[in-house]
C-alpha cells in the first residue's frame, strides 16, 4: 500500500463525463489498496471566465483590496471541482471528502494572485486517510496568516499537488494532464518531438522556467526541495488500463542519484515568446552603470532576464536586457523618466518582437562544443543571434521572433532529438 497524490488539470476535469472518468481512475487506485489524495484544477476555461467577470467590474487591479476579491472569485473554480469530484467518487462506492485550501489548511503568504505556500497542516487529511477515505483538496488556493483566501498564480494547482505530496511524504505524485508526458520540444512546432521517459529534476526546472508549459515552475522547485517523486502522464488513456502499465507511463522526473536511462547531451529545446528586448545606447562606461540602469527597473518589480553589455568606444557603451513582454511599456517609461536623464544615455531602443530559444541538458556539463554546435546550426539557417546567456546546463539565445519555429526545428534535428534516444554515449 502506498500513499499516492493524483493531480488532474482543467481539461481532465472539463465536463461531468470527464470528472466521472477521473473518479473511476482514482477508484481503481484506491481499490488496489492505495491511500489516495486528489488535487484537481478548476474545470477548463473556468478560471479565465471568473477572472474576466471580475475584471469587468473591477476599477483598479493594483490595490490589495481589489486583489483580495480577485482571489476570492478565482478560487471558486477549484471549490466547485472538488465537490463534484467527491460526489463522483462517492457514486463509485468510495468514501470521499472534499476540502478547500482553508479547511486543510494550506497556509500561504499574503501575495494575492501569486501567493507562496508556507506550510500545510496534514492532521485532518491523515485522519481521513486512516479512516479509509479518499481526500479531495482544491488546487490553486490557500489561506494567508490573516485568514484571507489566496491563489498561487496561474497553473498553481501543480504546486498545490506537489506541496501536498511533500507534506504527506507521499510515495509518488502523479500529474495527470492532456499531454502524455514531457517532450523534447513542443510537438505542435516539431512533429518529430519525442516523449522523454525520464528527465532530471534540474532539466525540468530549466525547461519550465524557459517556457515549457507542462508544469508550473514552482511545482518543480517544490519537488526538488522535498524530493517528491513526480510523474507527468495522460488522463486521456482509458481509465481502466492496468494500473502497473499506467504507473510506468508518461515522464518520470528523476533526481541525480537515480540517473538516467536516457542520457542525451541535450534533453530538450524550450522557447519563449513572452519577452521583449530593450537597449540603452551610448551610456558612459564607468563603475555603477549597470546598477543605475537596472536598479530602477528592479524597483518597479520588473523581472530582468538576459543581460548584455557591449565593449566600449570612446568611453561609451550599449547595454541591453530583456523583460517580460507584458512589462515592456512600463520598463520604457521607467527608463525614460528615471534612467536616461540621470546617466545621460543617448538613446533608448526597444524590440518586443524577439524570442528566446534554449537548449537544455545536464550532459552539457561534461561535453564541450554543445553551445558552438547550437550557434553553427543557427548560422547555417541564416539566423542572427542578438543575445546569449548560459548556465551549466543550458544555453539560451535571443533571436528575431519570426525565426522561432525554424530555429527550434533546426536545433531539434541537429541534436538528434528526432531519433529515439540511445544508451549512454
Ligand atoms: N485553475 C487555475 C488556472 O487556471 C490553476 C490551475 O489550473 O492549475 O490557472
Ligand atoms: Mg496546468
Amino acid at each position: 500500500m502506498a500513499l499516492i497524490v493524483h493531480k488532474y488539470g482543467g481539461t481532465s476535469m472539463g465536463s461531468t463525463e470527464r470528472i466521472r472518468s477521473v473518479a473511476q481512475r482514482v477508484a481503481k487506485w484506491a481499490r488496489a489498496g492505495h491511500q489516495m489524495v486528489v488535487v484537481p484544477s478548476a474545470m477548463s476555461g473556468e478560471t479565465n471566465r471568473l477572472l474576466a467577470l471580475a475584471k469587468e467590474l473591477m476599477a483598479n487591479a493594483s490595490t490589495p483590496e481589489a486583489l483580495r476579491e480577485l482571489d476570492a472569485v478565482a478560487a471558486t473554480g477549484e471549490q466547485v471541482s472538488v465537490g463534484l469530484l467527491a460526489l463522483a467518487l462517492q457514486a463509485q462506492g468510495l468514501q470521499a471528502v472534499s476540502y478547500a485550501g482553508w479547511q486543510v489548511p494550506i497556509h500561504t503568504d499574503t501575495a494575492y494572485t501569486k501567493a507562496r505556500i508556507s506550510s500545510i497542516d496534514d492532521q485532518r487529511v491523515r485522519a481521513d486517510l486512516a479512516a479509509g477515505k479518499v481526500v479531495v483538496i482544491t488546487g490553486f488556493q490557500g489561506l494567508d496568516p490573516q485568514g484571507h483566501v489566496t491563489t498561487l498564480g496561474r497553473g498553481g494547482s501543480d504546486t498545490s499537488a506537489v506541496a501536498v505530496a511533500a507534506a504527506l511524504k507521499a510515495d509518488e505524485c502523479l500529474i495527470y494532464t492532456d499531454v502524455d508526458g514531457v517532450y523534447t520540444t513542443d510537438p505542435r512546432i516539431v512533429p518529430e518531438a519525442r516523449r522523454l521517459t525520464t528527465i532530471s529534476f534540474e532539466e525540468m526546472l530549466e525547461m519550465a522556467s524557459l517556457g515549457s508549459k507542462v508544469l508550473q515552475i514552482r511545482s518543480v522547485e517544490f519537488a526538488g526541495k522535498y524530493r517528491v517523486p513526480l510523474r507527468v502522464l495522460s488522463s486521456f488513456t482509458p481509465w481502466d488500463i492496468p494500473i502497473d502499465e499506467e504507473a510506468q507511463s508518461g515522464t518520470l522526473i528523476t533526481f541525480e542519484e537515480d540517473e538516467k536511462m536516457e542520457q542525451a547531451v541535450v534533453a530538450g529545446i524550450a522557447f519563449n515568446r513572452d519577452e521583449a528586448k530593450i537597449s540603452v545606447i551610448g551610456v558612459p562606461d564607468k563603475p555603477g552603470i549597470a546598477h543605475q540602469i537596472l536598479g530602477p527597473v528592479a524597483e518597479a518589480n520588473i523581472d530582468i532576464d538576459v543581460i548584455i553589455q557591449n565593449v566600449s568606444h570612446d568611453g561609451r557603451t550599449d547595454f541591453s536586457f530583456t523583460v517580460p513582454r507584458g512589462d515592456y511599456a512600463r520598463t520604457m517609461e521607467v527608463l525614460k523618466a528615471k534612467v536616461q536623464p540621470a546617466i545621460g544615455a543617448a538613446e533608448l531602443r526597444g524590440d518586443p518582437k524577439i524570442c528566446k530559444v534554449s537548449i537544455v541538458g545536464i550532459g552539457m556539463r561534461s561535453h564541450v562544443g554543445v553551445a558552438s554546435k547550437m550557434f553553427r546550426t543557427l548560422s547555417e539557417e541564416g539566423i542572427n543571434i542578438q543575445m546569449i546567456s548560459t548556465s551549466e546546463i543550458k544555453t539560451s539565445v535571443v533571436i528575431d521572433e519570426k525565426y522561432m519555429e525554424l530555429a527550434v526545428r533546426a536545433l531539434h534535428k541537429a541534436f538528434d532529438l528526432d531519433q529515439p534516444a540511445t544508451e549512454e554515449h
